[in-house]
């Protein structure tokens, strides 16, 4: 076995903790989760059932933490983890996995798959089979600072243009202000109305706020790629400029996966709690509405239903502020069949939208999402996730649906007071 290998087996080992030896103990193997994850049942292929996703890391769990594997393996290898496991799961491990964590959620022993299945990218990463798109965003985050190359001077473009066009300034590096926002580069680049909306949401709220030169980019390809090394040196770099800066707040912007990262397993990654509250933007908006200080003015009558960003609410807990803050924009908003913590993921999370080799599988299974919406019959589809966004829009075209998709936080600027 190659000393990468070793090093991959020994990570996996570590990965194993109580709890993945305590779920796969005990899993009875009844298949249920299988039947919730949109790879499985748009394709039919046994292979994406969550559990054989995770069959190289059971392998190091029967050979070291089972008394029959401990004893089979002194006469045989069939347990032993080798490079060609590496090889033949890498497609199972990243191209047909979100991390969308729905099959946790019908496990009728409580089993946190996606849990797991997060742990065993840390191996393959070690192990060096990470699919070449991820591998250049995560190159790119920590050269450059952002995985699609955003520079300090694009984001001094991009806010130049902002302030034109809403006529505020866009604070950067202010000292003592109570709030700090951090973007994805997704939005910087693709949606810059998502940065205008805050500056017209926060004057009309008169919240006291920040952009940081030194960390503004939100998204962690380290957690999608599994290479914790890396993950703990992005949220790093956020921690150090929010607590430099003084802020009490970091607000998470439109972007599932940076709110799994810098609120969930941030602390856990640098190994101390933050001086500062991470708060998602949707969570912010829902605590301003209530308080009086975001005034709605007309509501839309537009037909409208809601694509759950998997890491915003099942994963996140963001559950009802999405539904608060539409229900005071919009008459006409509808619930799909299956919402909430059941949403389906749009196929593009856990770094799937960034690996193109897995472009093919990505639109196969957007037909789970083309049902839901076919279903409903609405043509306004709203969400809080850019990368959700722009996945979105590629299914849509690519099924030549005629639906717009629209930001959540984009939809209360339009309709503020
Ligand atoms: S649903 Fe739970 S118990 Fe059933 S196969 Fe999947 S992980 Fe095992
Ligand atoms: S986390 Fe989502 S994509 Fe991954 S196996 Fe579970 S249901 Fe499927």
């Amino acid at each position: 076995m190659s000393e990468r290998i070793e090093r991959a087996r020994e990570e996996m080992s570590k990965q194993v903790d109580g709890k993945v030896a305590a779920y796969f103990s005990s899993c009875v193997r009844c298949g249920l989760c299988a039947e919730a994850c949109h790879f499985h049942v748009e394709t039919n292929d046994p292979r994406f059932a969550p559990i054989y996703k995770l069959e190289p890391m059971r392998k190091v769990w029967r050979r070291e933490q089972t008394l029959g594997g401990r004893l089979s393996g002194f006469f045989s290898s069939r347990d032993e983890l080798r490079e060609e496991d590496f090889a033949e799961w890498e497609e199972l491990v990243y191209d047909s996995c979100n991390l969308c964590g729905r099959c946790s959620m019908v496990c009728p022993l409580g089993i946190d798959l996606a849990y797991m299945l997060r742990r065993q990218r840390s191996a393959f990463a070690v192990a060096g089979y990470v699919p070449e798109g991820m591998r250049t965003a995560l190159q790119r985050t920590l050269e450059l600072g952002s995985p699609m190359g955003v520079s300090l001077k694009t984001i001094d473009a991009t806010l130049e243009q902002v302030e034109k066009r809403c006529g505020l300034k866009v604070p950067v590096d202010r000292k003592g202000a109570e709030y700090m926002t951090i973007f994805s580069s997704m939005e910087v680049v693709n949606f810059p109305e998502y940065i205008e909306s805050l500056a017209l949401i926060f004057d009309a709220a008169g919240l006291s706020w920040t952009l940081s030169s030194r960390a503004f980019e939100a998204t962690n390809a380290g957690i999608q790629v599994g290479d914790n090394a890396a993950a703990r040196e992005i949220v790093e770099r956020i921690v150090s400029a929010a607590e430099e800066l003084g802020v009490r707040y970091v607000i998470s912007p439109e972007c599932g996966h940076a709110y799994t990262a810098i609120r969930w397993e941030g602390p856990n990654l640098i190994g101390r709690p933050y001086r500062f509250e991470v708060v998602h933007i949707l969570e912010l908006l829902d605590r301003l509405q209530r308080d009086g200080r975001l005034q709605i003015g007309s509501r839309s009558d537009r037909p409208m239903t809601l694509h759950d960003p998997c890491q915003i609410v099942r994963r996140g807990g963001v559950v009802d502020p999405p539904r608060h803050l539409l229900a005071a924009v919009a008459s006409g908003f509808v619930e799909m069949r299956d919402h909430g913590t059941m949403n389906w993921c749009c196929g593009g999370g856990g770094g799937v939208s960034a690996n193109e080799r897995a472009e093919q599988l990505r639109l196969r299974v957007f037909k789970r999402k083309k049902r839901q919406l076919d279903e409903l019959g609405v043509d306004t589809l709203v969400t809080a996730c850019a990368n959700c966004r722009i996945v979105l829009e590629e299914g849509l075209e690519h099924y030549e649906m005629d639906t717009e998709v629209i930001s959540l936080t984009e939809l209360i600027a339009v309709h503020l007071k």
